[in-house]
C-alpha cells in the first residue's frame, strides 16, 4: 500500500526541526529512521499531513560520551550505537541493540526513535527505563529533561508534546561490579519479542548493591518490577534467590487481554500474539536468565 499524501520537509538542525514542527502545527511527525513510521503510513495507521526529517541534521549524529553518560543523537542509528567502541561501557544497550529486527533495519532506525515510538514489546525503550535514561526535549518554548520513568506514558505515548523532538538520550556508563544483561524470547530471530527483560546488577563484597529489573511485552508500557528488586537488594545472590526473584518479577503486572495494544509491535493488531499468561510465563523465565547472567557479568557466583 502506498502512504497517505504528506509533505516532506527536511531539517539542517535539531533547532530548525523544531521551527519547522512549530509552524506546521500540531499533526506535523518527525521522520526519523522511518522505520515504523512508514510502515504506519502504508498501512494507513497515521496520516501526517507534514514529515519533518531529522536524518541530515548532523547536531543530532551524536554518539559520545559525557562524564559518566553515553549520550545519542536523536539522528544516530541504532547501526551506529551497535557498531561502535563506546557502546561497551553500557553493556545493557550493546546487547540489546543487537536484538531489534535485522541489520537492514537496524542501519536506519534509530535508537532515540525506537523509544519515542514507545512500542510496550521493544526492546530500547526497555533498556532505557532499566537504566534511569535521561531525555532532553526540545519544543518551542526551549529545553526540558524527561527522566525514563515519567517518559513511557503508554503504548505509543510519551511524554513528547506535538511540536516537540526528543534531541538525545543519556545513559549511565555501568558502575565498577556492575553486570547488565538482555534476555528475550521471539517467535523468530529479528521478531519483536513476545516478552523480554533487561536487568542490571551491581556488586559490592559479594551483596547487591543496586539492581533494576524491566520487563517488555507485558504491559501498556516497559516496566520495572520493585518486587523481584526487593527480594535481591543487599542480599548474597544465588539460585535460589533468583529464581524467588523472577517468580516475583510478574506478581504486581494487571493481567491484559492479547487483544491489548500493548501487545502488539503497531497501533493495532497486525499479528495475532500470545496471551498474556503465556507473555508472562516468558517473562520471568527472561529475568531468570538476565539475573543469571548479569550476576556472573558483575563476577557474582551462579
Ligand atoms: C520488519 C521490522 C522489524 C522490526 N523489529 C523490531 C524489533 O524486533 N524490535 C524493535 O524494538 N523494533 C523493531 N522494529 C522497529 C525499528 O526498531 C524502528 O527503527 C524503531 O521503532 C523506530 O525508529 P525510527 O528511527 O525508524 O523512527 P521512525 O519510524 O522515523 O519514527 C517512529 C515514531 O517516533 C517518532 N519519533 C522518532 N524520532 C523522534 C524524535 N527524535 N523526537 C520525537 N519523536 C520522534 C516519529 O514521529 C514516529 O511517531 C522493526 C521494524 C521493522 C520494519
Amino acid at each position: 500500500m502506498k502512504p497517505p499524501p504528506f509533505s516532506y520537509h527536511r531539517a539542517g538542525s535539531g533547532e530548525h526541526a523544531v521551527a519547522l514542527l512549530s509552524a506546521l502545527g500540531p499533526r506535523a511527525k518527525v521522520l526519523a529512521g522511518g522505520q515504523s513510521l512508514l510502515p504506519m503510513l502504508n498501512l494507513r495507521l497515521a496520516d501526517p499531513p507534514h514529515l519533518v526529517d531529522i536524518g541530515r541534521a548532523e547536531d543530532l549524529r551524536i554518539l559520545r560520551r559525557a562524564g559518566d553518560r553515553l549520550v545519542i543523537g536523536a539522528a544516530t542509528t541504532q547501526s551506529e550505537v551497535e557498531y561502535s567502541s563506546l557502546t561497551a561501557a553500557v553493556p545493557l544497550l550493546a546487547e540489546a541493540v543487537g536484538y531489534v529486527a535485522h541489520p537492514p533495519i537496524r542501519h536506519r532506525g534509530t535508537v532515540v526513535g525506537s523509544m519515542a515510538h514507545a512500542a510496550a514489546v521493544a526492546e530500547l525503550p526497555c533498556v532505557a527505563l532499566v537504566l534511569d535514561a535521561r531525555f532532553t526535549v526540545l519544543g518551542a518554548d526551549g529545553v526540558r529533561t524527561v527522566a525514563a520513568g515519567d517518559f513511557f506514558l503508554g503504548p505509543f505515548r510519551t511524554a513528547v508534546g506535538p511540536g516537540e523532538l526528543v534531541a538525545e538520550v543519556a545513559l549511565p556508563i555501568a558502575a565498577p561490579g556492575t553486570g547488565q544483561a538482555w534476555s528475550e524470547f521471539s517467535l523468530r530471530r529479528g521478531n519483536f519479542p513476545v516478552a523480554g527483560a533487561g536487568v542490571s546488577l551491581t556488586l559490592h563484597h559479594g551483596r547487591v548493591a543496586a539492581v533494576a529489573i524491566g520487563l517488555s511485552g507485558v504491559a501498556d508500557r516497559p516496566v520495572r518490577v520493585p518486587s523481584a528488586e526487593r527480594i535481591l537488594l543487599g542480599a548474597v545472590p544465588d539460585d535460589e534467590l533468583i529464581t524467588r526473584a523472577a517468580a516475583a518479577a510478574t506478581e504486581d503486572l494487571e493481567p491484559r487481554p492479547a487483544a491489548d495494544p500493548a501487545a502488539h509491535i503497531l497501533p493495532v493488531p497486525v499479528a495475532p500474539v500470545p496471551g498474556f499468561d503465556y507473555r508472562a510465563r516468558v517473562a520471568r523465565s527472561q529475568v531468570r536468565r538476565a539475573l543469571t547472567t548479569a550476576l556472573a557479568r558483575a563476577g557474582g557466583t551462579r
